[in-house]
């Protein structure tokens, strides 16, 4: 142990997330530190709120950054919208639809879970049964990009069903934001979370979200207190809020506002339609190499994400092993496969700043010199 600074290796990363970080948004980190009341930083959180407001497609009022990781977001959304003894359908696909349970749970509330093969995107008619099944339930909540197995589900005819029996819809779009079509107002998304480090190329630790005026007024209509300090909304806006007295709820980080704000920025320089076909090109383009060499996609065509590629693992070839020589080797990170999907697949990542053609050339022929050298063959 040197205890001397650390200097990590020059990787490239192509999991499931973090992302590369784009230079830009690297520099934008280390710009000097103020205050976090200070009017220039305030100044520059409304522009944050505005850029976030034209990436989500959206014009709700309350859209904010969460002070953490998309987990973060998933519990502020979940824990100001739910409260003891209400129904709530939760649709588990993959991990972070079971995350999202868990968290349900833990608020007292009674789960409906609305089931899908992993690697499979949710039925909105096995939605429309439970809902039939459970008139009482009042929220509907689901991942519109499962990370962990790389489905990709229709968000808007999920919120169409929902909003038919009256329930709000609560939406995880971590790995969705800035990679693939994601249209908060017009699809009627009414809580919609998301992730710094996946399609925004931003430095892991931030959740932007947005409320809708629907998902406010449930909000007033609570009969119990939010049972989070932290995570309730209504004391967050006295400091993110629309006025510009500004009033201490805790230390923003304030650096990594600086790195999202730039990439945000970038991505508005870019275009939202063409990050989106970008993400689709460099997807189709890692798809024709690899099944050039006979590996296969886990999700059904039209269900897939573009920028999360779960591929199967080839018979006979150790998992593990691969994922360490490619790191070891190649200075590339691709993913392993979570849960039941372990030893089955790998995860993929063109996401963001990573999603680079020069990556699915690097990715597609490290991958072919690693398998050919442990014995595979198509
Ligand atoms: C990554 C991810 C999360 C969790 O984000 P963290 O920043 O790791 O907390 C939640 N949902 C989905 C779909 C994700 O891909």
């Amino acid at each position: 142990m040197g205890l001397t600074s650390f200097h990590p290796p020059q990787r490239i990363l192509m999991g499931p997330g973090p992302s590369e970080i784009h230079p830009r948004v690297l520099r934008a980190l280390s710009r000097p530190t103020v205050g976090h009341l200070d009017p220039e930083f305030i100044r520059m959180m409304d522009e944050v709120k505005e850029l976030l407001k034209r990436t989500l497609l959206t014009r709700n009022e309350m859209t904010f950054v969460v002070s953490g990781p998309g987990s973060a977001g998933m519990e502020m959304a979940l824990v100001n919208t739910v409260e003891p003894e209400d129904a709530v359908v939760v649709c588990v696909n993959g991990v972070f639809g079971a995350r999202m349970k868990a968290i349900v749970e833990r608020l007292g509330a009674r789960v409906v879970v609305v089931e899908a093969p992993w690697g499979r995107a949710i039925d909105p008619h096995r939605l429309e049964d439970a809902l039939k099944a459970h008139p009482e339930a009042g929220v509907v909540a689901f991942v519109h990009a499962e990370t962990s197995t790389g489905a990709l589900s229709d968000a808007a005819a999920l919120a169409a069903v929902a909003h038919q029996h009256d329930c709000l819809v609560i939406v995880d779009a971590v790995t969705s934001l800035g990679g693939c079509p994601l249209k908060v107002d017009e699809w009627k998304l009414d809580v919609v979370y998301s992730g710094s480090q996946k399609c925004l190329s931003a430095p892991p630790g931030l959740s932007p979200i947005t409320f809708n005026d629907r998902a406010l007024e449930r909000l007033r209509r609570r009969k119990s207190p939010i049972p989070s300090w932290f995570m309730d909304v209504n004391l967050i806006m006295q400091y993110w809020g629309g006025d510009q007295r500004r009033a201490y709820h805790h230390t923003a980080p304030i650096h990594n506002l600086y790195g999202l704000h730039e990439a945000l920025v970038l991505l508005q320089e870019e275009g939202l339609e063409n990050a989106w076909r970008r993400h689709w090109e460099n997807h189709r383009r890692l798809r024709e190499a690899l099944q050039a060499m006979g590996l296969q996609w886990w999700v059904p065509e039209a269900e897939r994400i573009p920028q999360l590629n779960a591929v199967r693992i080839p018979a006979g070839i150790d998992d593990a092993r691969v994922r360490r020589r490619l790191l070891d080797e190649y200075d590339l990170e691709i993913g392993a496969g979570l849960g039941p999907m372990a030893g089955k697949i790998w995860r993929i990542g063109l996401m963001g700043y990573s999603s680079r053609r020069k990556n699915v050339l690097y990715c597609s022929s490290a991958l072919a010199a690693v398998l050919r050298e442990e014995g595979y063959s198509p």
